[in-house]
């Protein structure tokens, strides 16, 4: 039998206000526990919630980019639970009316048609504390720092099709966030963070299949190992003539497998009602215009205008604007140097192996910097593959190219009268080469010109050396 996978995601991202979404505290990663709170995310009987700004603001950005329509009139709602990290004992959270719904993301997986992935919702919401298990010790302890976090809930349609699918919608959303400045997309400090519902059906049936929830996954590469791992997991047993039980599952990265963390009997009765602390939310048309002027150009617009201006390839495009960083980084490098495609291919091995598009920002080598290095290997003045050993000087200490060429004496040898020395002295040292190439085999001159590149430590200029090995070969 077939089955067809089915996925849907329910995504957390953390936004990047200074403050808390209901009070003042800061919302500063890593401080010592409970020094960022107040009565108001401590949960205090008699405080009141005041909502943040700029909380909504990234929501309508998030809304806007993703095709959503915004509801106007949206309001906050308590979700009832009991948990040690949960000081209120409810969650403020939105319900019934989420400030967006219906938008859709356009996702490529390698090989495939782009498909259009539906967003049922976005909404607002906190996050909760931290509970701090020490193994030393019979206790565990709540850090109460991240308790009012503000939190963007975006729950998919269940429309990916598989663990690629999946991993492709949420690098997408990751990075739609990331250019709106919106979250910091940390997901090892769970700053974007994903549960992912997944079952399998039949195919061609139309109802969807039991499905379990994977929760605990802090990667990419994570989230599509589980999911694969499920699929293979949910397919066995239905092959086997069982039912998959409807269950949260944590991923065990290290184990690389799931595990059981609740059933659906122990699955909560929320009891949501809206919150009488707080006001509905409206949102005017003069703010959303607002907010619409500040949205700036998305990965998926700007990935087509690099392939349109530059004349770069679809794959060129798609790394160089995988994030903000590295695709303004790209742009400026290429107003002083010129040339995209050299520039996209310099980026793509040297600069990318050593600074993800993420961690750009961290990279020494600022784009000036590498536009005159690379302006140096047209002007002649160094080989290319010079470039490579000045570039991962420059990675070291941040100096510039001419610098660092001229302080290692790395200048490329151009000088016909040098190196026709040392090119006569190769063809005496190497007769049986020599014999080949009076043979016609005219490719053992790579040989040749390898022979010299050692002799020079790299610097011999190697169309020169091309040149003067056919000229003292053929007489
Ligand atoms: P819950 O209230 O338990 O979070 P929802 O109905 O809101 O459940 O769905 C949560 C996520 O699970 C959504 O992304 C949705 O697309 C997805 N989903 C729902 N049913 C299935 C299913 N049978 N198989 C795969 N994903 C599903
Ligand atoms: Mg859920
Ligand atoms: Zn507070």
């Amino acid at each position: 039998m077939e089955f067809e996978t089915v996925i849907g995601l329910e995504i957390h991202a953390q936004m990047k206000t200074k403050s808390k979404i209901f009070c003042g505290c800061s919302t500063e990663f890593g401080a010592p526990p409970n020094t960022h709170t107040c009565p108001v995310c401590l949960g205090m009987p008699g405080s009141l919630p005041v909502l943040n700004r700029q909380v909504v603001e990234s929501a309508i950005k998030l809304g806007l980019s993703t095709g959503c329509t915004l509801n106007r009139d949206n309001r906050f709602a308590r979700k009832n639970y009991f948990y040690p990290d949960l000081p209120k004992g409810y969650q403020i959270s939105q319900f019934d009316l989420p400030i967006c719904e219906h938008g859709q993301i356009e996702i490529e997986v390698e090989g495939q048609v782009p498909k259009t992935i539906g967003i049922t919702r976005i909404h607002m919401e906190e996050d909760a504390g931290k509970l701090v298990h020490d193994e030393r010790e019979p206790v565990s302890y709540v850090d109460l720092n991240r308790t009012g976090t503000p939190l963007l809930e975006i729950v998919s349609e269940p429309d990916l099709r598989s663990p690629e699918e999946a991993a492709a919608y949420l690098k997408k959303l990751h990075a739609i966030v990331r250019y709106l400045d919106i979250c910091d997309g940390n997901m090892q400090e769970g700053s974007f963070r994903c549960d992912a519902n997944i079952s399998l059906r039949p195919v061609g049936r139309k109802e969807l299949g039991t499905r379990t929830e994977l929760k605990n996954m802090n990667s990419f590469r994570n989230v599509q190992l589980a999911l694969e791992y499920e699929v293979r997991r949910q397919r066995d047993l239905l092959l086997e003539g069982g039912k998959v039980v409807q269950q949260t599952l944590l991923w065990d990265a290290d184990k690389g497998r799931t595990e059981s963390m609740r059933g659906k009997e122990e699955a909560h009765d929320y009891r949501y009602f809206p919150d009488p602390d707080l006001i509905p939310v409206v949102l005017d048309e003069a703010w959303i215009e607002a907010v619409r002027r500040l949205l700036p150009e998305l990965p998926d617009k700007r990935r087509l205008r690099f392939v349109r201006d530059f004349e770069l390839s679809d794959y060129d495009a798609e790394i160089l604007t995988a994030s903000r960083e590295l695709a303004d980084y790209f742009e400026e490098a290429y107003r002083a140097f010129g040339n995209a495609k050299k520039l996209a291919n310099f980026i793509g091995t040297e600069l990318l192996r050593e600074y993800g598009p993420e961690r750009i920002g961290a990279c020494p080598v600022r784009p000036g910097q590498l536009a005159r290095l690379l302006l140096m290997i047209e002007e002649g003045t160094i080989s290319g593959k010079i470039a490579k050993t000045v570039f991962a000087e420059m990675l070291v200490s941040g100096a510039d190219p001419e610098q660092i060429v001229k302080d290692k004496g790395l200048v490329q040898m151009s000088d016909e009268g040098a190196l026709v020395a040392l090119v006569r002295e190769i063809i005496a040292a190497n007769p049986e080469q020599v014999q080949q190439f009076r043979e016609g085999k005219t490719k053992v001159i790579g040989f040749f010109v390898g022979q010299l590149m050692q002799k020079t430590k790299g610097q011999a200029n190697p169309q020169l050396a091309n040149t003067l090995f056919q000229q003292e070969l053929n007489t």
